[in-house]
């Protein structure tokens, strides 16, 4: 039956493209990758081998009782993951994290990709949409996808559908906020399209508290934009909140912190001096994102200086700032259930091109498309995993549950799966999602 199959094609030999392909490959399906190394280099690979860690060697927590990416890992391994596998192969002594040899895993991946009968791999750039005789293709280009085919994916999709970089705001779970302090309301009360007019957490200051929170941006330890990608042109007017701060101190006062149209039921009798909003982030409510605070200050340092807000004191973060150079779809908008295209649908996306991050998240991505285009091509029903998973949850967020308006990058975490009983709190709470994705996903392996 093999034999007559014809091949699906991957652009990208990244985490993403590299799990993709074996996924196929596995199933049966006969694979073209295409990745562009070494012929065309990145400004961030080094060599030319698949699956390169482009920086850290971590895959972070491998614990799959208590954490998100860690159940995620525990996941990819029972459907068979490469990546994972290779990542095993290669750990090194990294405490509860899995770390790799950055070499000997990428080695790995390459090794197995390359020898796999179904897989032939073609070193040349993909520079335009792929031509029309390729059937069914999975791109799989990552953060750093060559200017020649993003431009070709912005002319299909559309203008805004494709971001060069990411402004990362951080991003709160529900359940840490100080609601004691900080209130639900619309400024003036108005619902707008889908609103009820009470869209917005508040949190408010006293001229004290704001002086000291605005010394504190200043003052804060940042991370410097890359040589690169201070030349991205797309970046200008979106600014780090630490450079609006610098810029005076009631800039802040007087933009996205403005104190107008507010009422703190609270201190109903006191104005407030300023308001840091916070805007509920996906479809579940789970999660809410602090409106306009895309940063380039370090994460500990942005752990510290948020939780001066009043009302995130005790603040617990599901994803904290960032700005880098990165290209990726609105693909809450414009992918299907299935991670296909839907105005092209013989094009499916995978990896951090989706608008998931981190390496995992990428490879895990990646893992899903190749099974769903397997499926496909072998004429069989494409069945997803249950929202309740760590894949179901990372998949539903990019494809219809995050908020399409202001989405951006995002990692797995425990606020984009279906919440568990409020009952239950603390760290049980998150025992109680682990136990139900993995009994699901074992019932979604063998149904
Ligand atoms: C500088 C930098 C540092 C990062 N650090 C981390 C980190 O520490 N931890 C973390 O988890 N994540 C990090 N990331 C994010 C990381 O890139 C992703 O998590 C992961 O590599 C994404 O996997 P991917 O397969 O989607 O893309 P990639 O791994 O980047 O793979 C994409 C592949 O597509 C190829 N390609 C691109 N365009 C074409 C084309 N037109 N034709 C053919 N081939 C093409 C590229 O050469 C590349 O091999 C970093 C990203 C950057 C840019």
């Amino acid at each position: 039956m093999t034999d007559t199959l014809r091949p699906v094609h991957v652009i990208g030999g990244g985490l993403a493209g590299s799990e993709a392909a074996w996924q196929l490959a596995s199933r049966g399906v006969p694979v073209v990758l295409h990745e562009m190394r070494p012929v065309r280099k990145t400004e961030a690979h080094s060599t030319e081998k698949l699956a390169e860690l482009v920086c850290s060697n971590s895959f972070r927590s491998d614990d799959a009782e208590y954490n998100a990416v860690g159940l995620l890992h525990e996941e990819m391994r029972r459907c068979g993951s490469l990546i994972l596998r290779c990542a095993d192969a290669h750990k090194v002594p990294a405490g509860g994290a899995l770390a790799m040899d950055r070499d000997g895993f990428a080695d790995a991946v390459t090794e197995a990709v390359s020898s796999h009968p179904l897989i032939a791999i073609q070193r040349e750039e993909v520079a335009g949409l792929p031509p029309e005789e390729w059937d069914s293709v999975i791109v799989a280009t990552g953060p750093l996808t060559s200017p020649a085919l993003a431009e070709a994916v912005r002319s299909q999709t559309g203008e805004e559908s494709l971001a060069f970089f990411d402004a990362i705001a951080p991003i709160v779970y529900l359940e840490s906020i100080d609601l004691s302090k900080a209130w639900f309301q619309s400024r003036y009360d108005k619902p707008g399209p889908g609103g009820t007019g009470k869209d917005y957490i508040n949190c408010a200051f006293e001229k004290d508290e704001y002086r000291a929170f605005i010394a504190a941006l200043i003052e804060g330890e940042k991370i410097d934009f890359k040589e690169w990608e201070k030349s991205t042109p797309y970046f200008e007017g979106c600014l780090p909140i630490e450079v609006m701060a610098e810029r005076g101190v009631d800039t802040l006062r007087y933009g996205p912190m403005k104190p107008v149209g507010l009422t703190n039921p609270h201190k109903p009798e006191r104005r407030p001096y300023a308001v840091v909003q916070l805007r509920q982030d996906n479809a579940l409510g789970t999660l809410y994102n602090l409106v306009g605070f895309q940063t380039k200050l370090r994460h500990a340092e942005q752990a510290r200086i948020f939780r001066m807000i009043p009302g995130l004191e005790n603040a617990e973060f599901a994803r904290l700032g960032g700005m880098h150079r990165n290209t990726f779809l609105n693909s809450p908008r414009i992918l299907d259930g299935a991670l296909r295209l839907k105005s092209l649908p013989r094009l499916r996306f995978a990896g951090q091109v989706t608008g998931c991050e981190g390496y995992v998240e990428s490879a895990a991505v990646g893992l899903l498309a190749g099974r769903f285009a397997a499926a496909e091509r072998l004429g069989q029903e494409i069945s997803t995993p249950p929202v309740t998973t760590a894949l179901g949850a990372i998949l539903g967020h990019i494809t219809g549950g995050a908020e399409a308006e202001t989405y951006q990058p995002m990692n797995v975490n425990f606020g984009l799966f279906p919440p568990v009983d409020d009952k239950i709190r603390g760290r049980d709470r998150k025992l109680a999602y682990t136990r139900r994705a993995l009994a699901d996903l074992d019932g979604w392996l063998n149904g």
